[in-house]
């Protein structure tokens, strides 16, 4: 009696979360990226070039890209794989901002108030769907040379706050 009452009330799900249930993917990881452009690379540009010169046709690098102007735009759904890291796409959802190099093309922490507002709101929906995945940056994982996201991503959950 007591097991039927729990399941009962496990099914009452939010309206968001019943969109993501059907996600069959054990996502394991949450990954933070920087785009390695300019932060005022358009979404366009990014897109072509993965067309055009990965070669990954229509399959974005990441599931969900945050802008300069820090619109956050939905590439792909949750339940399909994504180019973000190398020998992990299977178990991760990864998100990215335009920029993180200055203008000489060293790794910077380049994100506006506002994109690391609309940043931090994101992983925050994404822990919601995946409370046992790991938030971390492309350059957490093993045998990545790369500087990518250009800034410490649990540093940055430590200190940053979401005023609302
Ligand atoms: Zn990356």
């Amino acid at each position: 009696m007591k097991s039927k009452k729990l399941k009962s009330k496990k099914l009452n799900l939010k309206p968001q979360y019943q969109i993501y249930k059907m996600n069959t993917r054990d996502i394991k990881y949450i990954v933070v990226h920087c785009t390695a452009t300019a932060p005022t690379t358009s979404l366009e540009s990014i897109k072509r070039y993965w067309k055009e010169v990965r070669k990954w046709g229509d399959t974005p690098g990441y599931h969900y890209l945050i802008d300069a102007h820090g619109a956050a735009h939905h590439l792909l759904e949750e339940d399909k794989i994504s180019f973000g890291v190398y020998a992990h796409n299977k178990a991760c959802v990864h998100l990215s901002y335009i920029g993180g190099i200055d203008t000489n093309g060293k790794p910077k922490d380049t994100r506006s108030i506002r994109q690391q507002v609309v940043m931090r709101r994101l992983i925050g929906d994404l822990q919601e769907r995946y409370p046992k995945a790991e938030v971390l940056g492309h350059r957490d994982f093993a045998n990545v040379t790369k500087a990518c996201p250009s800034f410490d991503v649990k540093t940055w959950l430590k200190h940053f706050q979401l005023f609302h």
